[in-house]
């Protein structure tokens, strides 16, 4: 027999006889109790996943309940009429005392109480039933540095208190040693995401420097306490960085001896066998174990959520089957290896288990060399039997208060009650033995989806770049460097297919250190302007006869440069624009969207409309309208000028690019792009200058038959008043795209869940340094939460650290240039006047580099005042306490704009209500109200924002073209040929 069949037959053989001793020891009544579980009584019998969702969703808002009215309001809303799954449900008021019972009771099963007291009478009760154990103190999402530090404070008054608790309990030889010498009798598990609030894989050097120095005070402290310490894994998005910073830090002199840490493994992760390559390593040229607990992984759901949101291939194994298998590989490496790796299997998974017991049997283990992990409120049965058998079980012990725990009460939930888990199928009864321990066979890997990109297969998003992983990060650096050593060139304008020298030239520096000279790019006078127009004219009618299609796959090409260009062209932008990493990436992704997008939609328009009837033909369809000029603003540099100019384009109309003077580094580098994808010469021209003057002699323009404009609002109500006269000659009227301004709110109810609301404001509000059109300007909070959010908001600002857009750990950057800081300036100095300025970050020594401005959280503001109402295009958050959703709903609709706006709430009221009476183009919901996606929402202003459909959307193509109806008698004497 194999190895591998021995192992089999004796993984059958115990798991066989752990299901034997779990069935013998159920009570006769077993299955009547479960009926009696809530859990299982709701999973069986609760109509579908649909009302589990319902539940969870309620739970997960339970804690922002007070009242009964409002916890039977919320119930209805998530869950429905109580008398349908509540067997007792009588009067409001008892139901509401029954259901707070229920959820208290759901709370205990799966969290040892609210205080490191009671978790410890928990695990003093374990040990009496011969299982091990480690603390977890669940904390809120640290969202600041003040909250980091109490993460680590608790830690640190953890170890303290416990150790000299758990000092004086009796001895537990099965517990308390090991073949290779004691186990600490304290254990506490923690996640290094909650030792720094920036935890972040794009920035693996500021990371280390903000977790390093707290874990290590933790390190000493459980040393000193003689415990040992788990670091949990969280998403996949940290997972590299917490490796790393667990390996450097444990290879640091003071750690490298010290045996007592323990870092996770998940194998839903196909990635598992090179981490765990790479572990194994690293601890033989540390030359001192560790501990190491090979699970599963507890966020399936959200890493398949992430990824599918994000247009990104699923990073973990899409069948049970797969990561179960995975693990039983694990499983056996690690007990090959134990001498290194000291071997912890966690899960609930019986198969799983009696397979590491048949590897451990195989391979000679002694008894004890093996630890068995499962979490509280889980795994009871199974936590018997295998102490029972001798082996040393240690339980997963949360404690903390409800708000906090309620991420990992909800995992718990899914865990529980999820199609796949094995938890689920323990409730069977009798147990299907053959089921539970059938060997997991995964499927045959599916090979990476060909994208195919051709004009028939539909639209995808272009995926962002994913800067946790290296490659991107190595790709983002080597491009920055690589742009660096071509900083000072000269860019010509493009006229009809030929580079041309203009009248005058921009000289662009980099905001962020303005010593540096980005580029030099020339500037059209009126003759080059009124050159590059003829050009397009003349260009026009070759142009618009071609195939629709044939100018789409012009599209797909220049889509195709952009992807190869991705980084490079996003290092123009840091540099240019002083965009981060990631918002140069986005802006780069989003670009590639709108030629995919256009490409796709002006084929569907190319097809007429027809209504035919015998003897008549009818059609309706789209024609061109002539030569457009693309006026576009500085800061969405490549999207915006991408998006108008490939519209207009594939329209079949000849284009002006005239991009806003800071960005036309970038934008001459868009005109190579359409030259490289061989758009033929004269389709697009490069005019770049000063809006005033070319800006506006173009507009006036009479061969001009449309102007694509986004910019602020006084410019586009200007441009609309110039291009509604009519010019001598002039035989069309011009039509005006404008997308304009906007002073946007988010508004925070006071059901708002404030760990999802507050890095959501920060991020519509700072991010880019709130110069977005789409950037949340206020924030209507409701007066319930006020003190507490902005208290947090305040602590959480100021963490962002401030500096060059290069430098991934910089959260804020500077502004475009010295006008834009200059009028910063007087809004700062309004808001000293007559607001309360909360926050106010500090640039520090760079401020004498670059455009650095302070950023500003400014308190009771009035809504009526111009900080409420003005655009400032600058990292200037007004807050205005408001009374009720209503009278938030109101003060958000009291401006002259309407671009974008949100509300963070659990009630589906609120949402409903919101959805009706905020006067937005972009309304979001419980996520940041910036980062509109192509095809997916669609982003255009009403009001004073804009009078045009919107960008990325189904009417886009359609105002870059006229209709035209065409009729055909084809009667002739009374007769008719049969239609086509
Ligand atoms: P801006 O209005 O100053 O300039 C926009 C463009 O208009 C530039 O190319 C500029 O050169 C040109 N221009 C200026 N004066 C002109 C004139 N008299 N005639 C013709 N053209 C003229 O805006 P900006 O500072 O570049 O960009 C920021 C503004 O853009 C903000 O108000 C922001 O809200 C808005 N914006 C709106 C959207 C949207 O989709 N609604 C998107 C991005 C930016």
């Amino acid at each position: 027999m194999s190895a591998h069949d021995a192992i089999e037959a004796a993984t059958q053989r115990l798991g066989s006889e752990l299901i034997g001793a779990i069935e013998a020891a159920r009570p006769a009544d077993h299955a009547a109790r479960l009926e009696r579980d809530p859990l299982v009584h709701w999973t069986r019998h609760g109509g579908g996943a649909g009302f589990l969702a319902g539940c969870f969703r309620f739970v997960d808002v339970f804690p922002a309940l007070s009242t009964d009215a409002h916890l039977m309001e919320y119930l209805r809303a998530y869950v429905g009429e109580p008398r349908d799954f509540l067997p007792v449900a009588g009067a409001d008021g008892q139901t509401a005392r029954r259901v707070r019972e229920l959820v208290a009771s759901l709370q205990q099963r799966f969290i040892a109480g609210p205080s490191l007291d009671s978790a410890l009478s928990v695990c003093e009760r374990l040990r009496g039933q011969g299982l091990a154990f480690t603390l977890d103190a669940l904390g809120e999402a640290v969202l600041s540095e003040r909250e980091a530090d109490a993460y680590q404070d608790t830690y640190r008054s953890l170890l303290q208190t416990a150790s000299q608790a758990v000092a004086g309990w009796p001895e537990a030889p099965t517990l308390d040693s090991a073949p290779w010498g004691r186990v600490p009798r304290l254990n506490v598990s923690l996640k290094l995401t909650s030792l720094y609030s920036r935890f972040d894989g794009m920035d693996p050097l500021g990371t280390f420097a903000g977790v390093a120095p707290r874990l290590r005070a933790i390190l000493r402290a459980a040393r000193a306490a003689g415990a040992s310490v788990n670091v949990d894994m969280e998403q996949r998005e940290h997972k590299d960085l917490t490796f790393e910073i667990f390996q450097r830090i444990l290879f640091e002199e003071e750690f490298r001896d010290w045996p007592d840490a323990s870092i996770t493994l998940q194998t839903y992760l196909p990635e598992n066998r090179a981490d765990l390559a790479a572990l194994l390593d690293w601890v033989r040229r540390r030359g001192t174990p560790v501990n190491i607990r090979v699970v599963k992984g507890a966020y399936w759901d959200y890493e398949v959520l992430r990824a599918r949101y994000r247009n990104w291939p699923v990073p973990v194994h899409q069948s049970k089957a797969a990561t179960d298998a995975d693990f039983e590989a694990a499983t056996r490496i690690v007990l090959e290896q134990h001498a290194l790796l000291r071997p912890a299997i966690a899960g609930h998974n019986v198969r799983s288990i009696a397979h590491a017991i048949a590897v451990a049997e195989t391979l000679g283990l002694p008894q004890g060399a093996v630890e068995y992990q499962t979490l509280y409120g889980l795994g009871d049965e199974l936590n018997r039997v295998l102490a029972e058998r001798g082996h040393r079980v240690r339980v997963y012990v949360p404690f903390g208060d409800f708000v906090p725990g309620l991420a990992y009460l909800v995992r718990r939930l899914l865990e529980a009650t999820s199609r796949s888990a094995f938890v689920r199928e323990m409730w069977a009864s009798p147990l299907p033995v053959v089921g539970l321990l059938a060997k997991p066979e995964p499927p045959e890997p599916v090979g990476p989806r060909a994208s195919a990109r051709t004009l028939d297969a539909p639209f995808e998003n272009e995926p962002v770049s994913d800067f946790a992983r290296p490659e991107a990060r190595q790709a983002m650096a080597a491009a920055l460097d690589a742009v660096r050593q071509k900083f000072g060139r000269s860019y010509p304008l493009w006229i009809g297919g030929r580079a041309a020298e203009g009248a005058s030239e921009i000289v662009r520096r980099n905001p962020s250190l303005t010593a540096e000279v980005v580029g030099r790019v020339a500037l059209a006078s009126r003759r080059e302007a009124g050159q590059a127009v003829r050009a397009a004219a003349r260009a026009f009618p070759e142009w618009s006869a071609r195939a629709p299609r044939e100018r789409a796959e012009c599209l797909l090409r220049a889509a195709e440069v952009l992807r190869r260009r991705r980084f490079e062209l996003a290092a123009w932008e840091v540099f240019e624009e002083a965009k981060s990493w990631r918002e140069a990436d986005a802006d780069v992704a989003e670009a590639i969207d709108y030629c995919e997008y256009y490409a796709r939609e002006a084929v569907r328009l190319a097809e007429p409309w027809r209504r035919d009837v015998p003897g008549e033909s009818n059609e309706y369809f789209y024609e061109p309208l002539g030569v457009a000029v693309a006026i576009t603003p500085w800061n969405f540099p490549l999207a915006i000028l991408t998006g108008v100019t490939a519209a207009a384009a594939v329209a079949g109309n000849t284009v002006l690019m005239k991009p806003a003077e800071p960005s036309s580094v970038v934008a001459a580098h868009l005109m190579e792009v359409w030259r490289e994808a061989g758009v033929p010469p004269g389709v697009i021209q490069f005019v770049p200058g000063r809006g005033e003057e070319i800006g506006e002699y173009l507009v006036r323009h009479r061969e001009v038959a449309l102007i694509g404009f986004t910019g602020s609002l006084a410019v586009g109500l200007r441009i609309q008043r110039l291009a509604a006269r009519l010019a001598p000659g002039q035989r069309h009227v011009k039509r005006v795209i404008a997308e304009m301004g906007g002073k946007n709110a988010i508004l925070i109810a006071g059901d708002a869940d404030l760990d999802q609301a507050l890095p959501g404001v920060l991020a519509s509000a700072f991010g880019y340094q709130g110069q977005k059109c789409s950037a949340c300007s206020r924030v209507i909070v409701d007066a319930r939460l006020h003190d507490t959010f902005v208290e947090r908001l305040v602590a959480a600002a100021d963490s962002l650290p401030i500096g060059p857009a290069w430098d991934p750990h910089a959260a804020i950057g500077p502004l475009i240039n010295a006008e834009a800081c200059e009028r910063f300036a007087r809004y700062a100095a309004l808001a000293a006047e007559t607001g309360r300025v909360v926050f106010r970050g500090d640039p520090g020594p760079r401020r004498a580099e670059g455009h650095y401005v302070e950023p500003l959280i400014v308190a009771d503001v009035a809504p009526d005042s111009p900080l409420a109402q003005e655009e400032i295009f600058g990292p200037l958050l007004s807050v205005i306490r408001a009374d009720g959703l209503e009278e938030a709903i109101a003060i958000a609709n009291d401006t002259q704009y309407g671009l974008t706006g949100g509300i963070y709430t659990r009630h589906p009221e609120h949402i409903r209500r919101a959805r009706a009476a905020c006067r937005v183009g972009n309304l979001y919901v419980n996520r940041p109200i910036t980062g509109a996606v192509v095809g997916r929402q669609p982003f255009g202003g009403m009001r004073l924002s804009g009078i045009g459909s919107k960008a990325g959307g189904p009417d886009y193509l359609r105002q870059f073209m006229q209709p035209k109806t065409f009729c055909e008698n084809s009667v002739r004497r009374g007769f008719a040929p049969p239609s086509p």
